[in-house]
């Protein structure tokens, strides 16, 4: 199912072509509207006529996350400000927010793109789409609000926070769609079982997760346990918001990066050489249509591959892997490089524990140490027999985290529901080691 078909299964030489003319007219208006730009340019020796063949993308400058710090708020804006009709702003999970602007074009475009990523899930009008993602600065709950009208969705817009409400709300006016993150759904789930209201009788088909990174062995657990089809949305408020790329429901496996409005390049983030396709590097992204703030080779630090191969539902647009992290959130302890989903994704797993879980890290002396803190089950630790069994368990994870990852972690099973839940972005790491 396609939301703009045409524009969704173009050959690839022809979307090439739209991808050229727009870098060219890109590159005009951030050289002709914004000094940092013109700047960078002239700097790299480039003027948009240069703009001949998308290989000229390898040679214009990158934009990094402090480029957006630098100049906060306004000052990489290429519109005048009355032409800017929205502002938005990063949740500010790795430092100062960056804020984001739209014009009117640019919140057209963004809802188009959501509604291709609503449809790409096999949403369509006559669903009735929960969004439990914030409503304010941060972009998911606009973002999802928007594309789904657009689409002719019936829209609830819960916004995150007073989750019993919300769980009452999905089961009275019997939502077929959520979306929210990952963390949030699982909230959602629990506190319905903790209220006599299970998702999986609920109408309840679709789950559109997303703005953080989760696994794939935390998909089946959500799929299992709230009878949906849980798809994975990424987008991030520096290139719109959500939607930038999406999982179709027909293959489950990546996402669609929408390539005729963010044109994608994978990179060492080391060397800063683009990688050729599959190879895992930092995803980096040249905005094609936005006015208000166009970025050229935007370096969002996550870290995914590109597949171009076909995909069966035969959308043209290239496909990124689950994100195995963003680059700030990767811990470096003792020398080995450990990302949260890695974690997770050993700890789902096994049996008897709950899909919370934080880590913490600390030093102790000279050397990083790790503690994994995990919920165990309800209902688990009721005998000696079963602290024992518990003991025997956090073994056999320390076991499996050091053997599979190479990093020796302490592993601590905590009471049900004493992990503060988080209603946006889940909070995965507590690292002390700065206040040591
Ligand atoms: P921030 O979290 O940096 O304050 P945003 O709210 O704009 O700002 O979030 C964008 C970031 O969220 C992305 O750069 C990425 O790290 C993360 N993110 C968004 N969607 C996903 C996803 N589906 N999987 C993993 N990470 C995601
Ligand atoms: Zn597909």
């Amino acid at each position: 199912m396609y939301y703009t078909m045409e524009k969704e299964t173009l050959p690839r030489e022809a979307l090439e072509q739209v991808q050229l003319r727009r870098l060219r007219d890109v590159c005009g208006r951030v050289y002709a509207n914004v000094p940092f730009y013109r700047n960078r340019l002239e700097q790299c020796g480039i003027t948009p006529a240069d703009v001949t063949s998308l290989d000229v993308l390898r040679r214009l400058p990158f934009t990094e996350k402090q480029d957006l710090r630098d100049h906060y708020p306004y000052d990489l804006f290429a519109v005048p400000m009355e032409n800017v009709v929205r502002i938005h702003a990063s949740s500010g999970t790795t430092g100062k927010s960056i804020v984001a602007g739209y014009t009117r074009y640019d919140l057209d475009i963004w809802s188009e793109v959501m509604a291709r990523s609503l449809c790409s899930a096999g949403v369509t009008r006559h669903d009735l789409v929960h969004v439990g993602y914030g409503y304010g600065l941060f972009t998911g709950g606009l973002g999802a609000h928007y594309g789904a009208e657009l689409l002719g969705c019936t829209v609830i817009p819960a916004s995150g926070g007073a989750t019993k409400r919300q769980v009452h709300l999905m089961r009275d006016f019997r939502a077929t769609v959520l979306c929210c993150t990952p963390s949030y759904a699982l909230h959602l789930h629990d506190t319905g079982m903790e209220l006599g209201i299970d998702m999986k009788k609920l109408p309840l088909r679709v789950g559109v997760f997303g703005a953080e990174p989760w696994s794939e062995s935390m998909r089946a657990d959500m799929e299992n346990k709230m009878g949906l089809d849980a798809l994975n949305i990424y987008g991030l408020s520096e290139i719109t918001g959500p939607g930038v790329a999406m999982e179709c429901l027909k293959a489950k496996q990546g996402m669609h990066i929408q390539e005729d409005f963010f044109l994608p390049e994978i990179i060492d983030p080391v060397s800063c050489e683009p990688l050729p396709p599959g190879s895992v590097g930092e995803l980096v992204i040249t905005t094609l249509t936005k006015e208000a703030m166009p970025l050229l080779r935007y370096r969002t630090r996550d870290l995914t591959s590109l597949d171009y191969t076909p995909c069966p539902c035969g959308r043209v647009f290239a496909r990124i892997t689950r994100i195995m992290g963003r680059s700030d959130d990767m811990l470096i302890i003792r020398g080995v490089n450990v990302f949260p989903q890695q974690i997770e994704s050993l700890l789902m797993e096994c049996e008897g524990i709950t899909p919370h879980y934080q880590l913490v890290v600390s030093r102790e002396g000279n050397l990083d140490a790790l503690e994994v803190q995990v919920e165990f089950a309800e209902g688990t630790l009721d005998d000696a027999d079963e602290v024992r069994k518990f003991q025997a368990r956090e073994r056999n994870i320390q076991k499996a985290i050091k053997e599979f990852l190479g990093v020796s972690a302490k592993v601590r099973l905590v009471a049900p529901r004493s992990i503060q839940r988080s209603e946006g972005k889940a909070v995965r790491i507590i690292d002390t080691r700065e206040m040591t």
